[in-house]
């Protein structure tokens, strides 16, 4: 039906949420997530991990080149990771608007980064920047297999 349709576009938009080493140190993971799910977002993939070098490598691969890259790969590698795949209407926006800028002094108050991070080497969180990083990085981190589909009933309350 056309209602199905629409709820199912609705939840066809994901995005790649990642509470990096210093967040899980400092104990921000519930704080993080609280965000997320008041709003409406809908939690469709979540794992513990430690990343490899190689692998952060690869999670930042556009930054390769920049004087910082070494840096935050040996940083995001550094510890465990909380990863997720948050779903929802227009989460991989709104998600960055939850994050704030990248520099955590220039990130307004309300947002993650501007609540709890001083610097732009330790910042937090990661959130894919638009649907293409969203899709490769969902890849990369998940295998489709972790990420599920499923009804939640406050659906019907949360979308016209
Ligand atoms: P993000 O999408 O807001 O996370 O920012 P970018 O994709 O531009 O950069 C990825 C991550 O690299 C940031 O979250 C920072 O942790 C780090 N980073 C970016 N720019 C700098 C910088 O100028 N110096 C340092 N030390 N780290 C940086
Ligand atoms: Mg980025």
């Amino acid at each position: 039906t056309f209602v199905d349709q629409e709820l199912s576009a609705a939840e066809l938009e994901r995005t790649f949420i990642a509470i990096k080493p210093d967040g899980v140190q400092r104990g921000l993971i519930s704080d993080i997530i609280a965000r997320f799910e008041k709003k409406g977002y809908k939690l469709v993939a979540i794992k513990l991990v430690h990343p490899t070098k190689d692998f952060a490598e690869k999670h930042y691969d556009d930054l390769k080149g920049r004087p910082f890259f070494n840096g935050l790969t040996d940083f995001l590698s550094s510890g465990p990771v909380v990863a997720m795949v948050w779903e929802g209407q227009g989460v991989i926006k709104y998600g960055r608007k939850f994050i704030g800028a990248t520099a955590p002094l220039a990130s307004e108050p309300g947002t993650i980064r501007g609540d709890f991070a001083i610097s732009v080497g330790r910042n937090i969180i990661h959130g894919s920047d638009g649907p293409e990083t969203a899709k490769d990085e969902i890849a990369l981190w998940f295998k489709p297999e972790e990420i599920l589909t499923y009804k939640k009933e406050t659906d019907k309350w949360l979308y016209e």
